[in-house]
């Protein structure tokens, strides 16, 4: 059997985490090394999906799900407007394997880049 993802380990209260929403399918928390003001990763509790591709094709809903999310938080903690990102893929910069959105937000605009 595999490990859990460390995100199981800190829904599960394994590992500290900085909870910002939670629902019955999702949580979010603060990105431990946040690249914007806003940093905050939007997670499925389960972690079935490895990654955005497998989960949009599996449950689209779910995935809607996390984009509602994302827009709650930027409304909570910034002014509304917000960037999502998924890596996909050890070359694209992803390193946990349990598909997570990052919520990036409260950035200047003069300092966005990418
Ligand atoms: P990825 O590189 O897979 O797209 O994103 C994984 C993210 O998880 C990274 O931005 C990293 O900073 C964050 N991360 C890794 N370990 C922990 C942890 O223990 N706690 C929290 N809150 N974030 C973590």
């Amino acid at each position: 059997m595999t490990e859990p993802s460390i995100f199981t380990r800190i829904l599960n209260g394994e590992i500290p985490g900085e909870f910002v929403a939670q629902t019955d399918h999702l949580f979010a928390i603060r990105d431990i090394n946040p690249q914007a003001p806003v940093h905050v990763l939007v997670i499925p509790k389960t972690e079935q999906y490895r990654d955005v591709t497998e989960l949009a094709a599996a449950d689209p809903g779910l995935m809607a799900e996390m984009v509602a999310m994302a827009k709650q938080i930027a409304v909570e903690l910034a002014n509304g407007e917000y960037r999502l990102i998924f890596n996909n893929g050890a070359s694209a910069a992803q390193s946990v394997f349990h598909v997570h959105a990052h919520v990036l937000a409260g950035i200047e605009e003069n300092k966005l880049v990418g």
